[in-house]
């Protein structure tokens, strides 16, 4: 399954018309909140982990997409408005967003 178009809609979401004909809206709130990168969602290293800090003052444009841009036929790279952009969104994981199927952590 692969996107076939992403759209931005008015009311700050991301909209993605998959290939098989389904939908996944996502508020793009969730999508910087879900950041997967290193940086936000840290990283275990072998006995010890890092967590990242939440900077509870976010910068102008924290939740402002700047431009999308496809990585391979696998995922997508969200550039934010605040010059973030190490987060790579794969298919599999904007369907676990979409579907609210990730746990609560
Ligand atoms: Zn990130």
């Amino acid at each position: 399954m692969r996107p076939k178009k992403i759209k931005k809609t008015d009311d700050n979401k991301l909209l993605i018309y998959w290939n098989d004909n389904s939908e996944s809206l996502l508020d793009v709130n969730l999508l910087r909140d879900e950041c997967p990168c290193v940086h936000c969602k840290g990283e275990t290293v072998i006995f010890s982990s890092y967590i990242p800090i939440k900077d509870p003052f976010k910068a102008a444009g924290y939740y402002e997409i700047e431009k999308v841009e496809t990585i391979g036929n696998y995922a997508i790279q969200i550039f934010w408005k605040d010059g973030h952009n190490t987060g790579i969104y794969s298919w599999e994981y904007l369907k676990e967003l979409s579907e609210n199927k990730k746990s609560e952590d």
